[in-house]
């Protein structure tokens, strides 16, 4: 704009010196910067009607993020008895793999992370009421599917058995008829439930084991990772042995979502992507999957 003043300037001294008409000289001048401010304020209005028919180009954007999100905080479901994915710290805060992903998404959403510590058949049923969604080593099932809709999956498992030290079970054969400890709502539960109907269904893990350590079970079916974090936990009372062996099929891990939020999704598998990329995914695998 000022470059285009100073060009009108230089116009008007031309026309002066041209036109040699003392009276006329200033009006003109005048007239050209009124014209000037004019064209100027012509130009600021052209821009704020631009920027106004931005604006709902930006509701729209917003439109397309997560009403999860919307409030800054995204509300985490968990179920803190799953080391090493979830378990209690010693600040008495749910920690592990699976939270320290959640808070890395967090940060590269832009939104705090709060997690709600519950038990594990809940999870499902909760998401898009108390929890926005849940992070808690969940295996994708079509059955899940019905009610939520899950992340690109960031983890392949296997149901392992935890079988006492001296127990002679071997096959899929001898886990027929056999008493078998679960965390309720599970995928190890429901392999059980189709061997037998003798299922001991407990809200924590651990307790399953303790009950298998005392003799109430013969066996409990759990996924590989914290099946070796509890082989470790009861050394040489328990040992456990991979469901390959026994016919189980590997399983995959995701994050449960409100089911019809694909802006969510979207958002949070480019976050795992970045977090992939960057090499933060991995380090959290060292940290808490590999260090167990
Ligand atoms: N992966 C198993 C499932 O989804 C167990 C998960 C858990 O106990 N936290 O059912």
């Amino acid at each position: 704009m000022k470059k285009f003043l100073a060009l009108a300037l230089t116009a008007a001294m031309t026309m002066t010196m041209l036109t040699a008409c003392g009276s006329s000289e200033p009006a003109s001048a005048e007239e050209t910067e009124a014209a000037t401010e004019e064209t100027t304020e012509a130009v600021e209005e052209t821009t704020e009607a631009e920027e106004s028919t931005e604006a709902p180009a930006e509701e729209t954007a917003e439109a397309a993020t997560s009403e999860a999100l919307a409030d800054g905080v995204l509300t985490v479901g968990t179920n803190a008895e799953f080391p090493p994915f979830e378990y209690v710290g010693d600040d008495g805060e749910p920690d592990g793999f699976d939270m320290a992903l959640v808070k890395a998404i967090g940060e590269k959403l832009g939104v705090e992370v709060q997690i709600e510590n519950m038990e594990f058949a809940s999870l499902v049923s909760s998401i898009g009421s108390k929890i926005d969604i849940a992070a808690a080593g969940m295996t994708v099932t079509d059955e899940r599917k019905e009610t939520v809709d899950f992340t690109n999956s960031y983890y392949e498992a296997v149901q392992y058995v935890i079988l006492p030290a001296d127990s002679e079970i071997a096959t899929a054969d001898d886990l027929k008829d056999k008493a078998i400890g679960v965390q309720l709502g599970t995928t190890g539960d429901f392999i059980a439930e189709e061997l037998t109907s003798n299922v001991s269904q407990y809200n924590k893990a651990v307790d399953a084991v303790n009950d298998l350590v005392n003799g109430r079970v013969d066996l409990v079916i759990i996924d590989k990772n914290p099946a070796l974090v509890f082989e470790n936990k009861f050394e040489g009372q328990v040992v456990a042995v991979d469901g390959a062996q026994f016919g189980f099929e590997p399983e995959e891990y995701a994050i449960a979502l409100p089911k019809g939020d694909t802006a969510l999704a979207d958002q949070i598998n480019a976050a795992i992507d970045e977090l992939k990329a960057d090499g933060t995914f991995d380090e959290l695998v060292k940290t808490y999957i590999e260090a167990e």
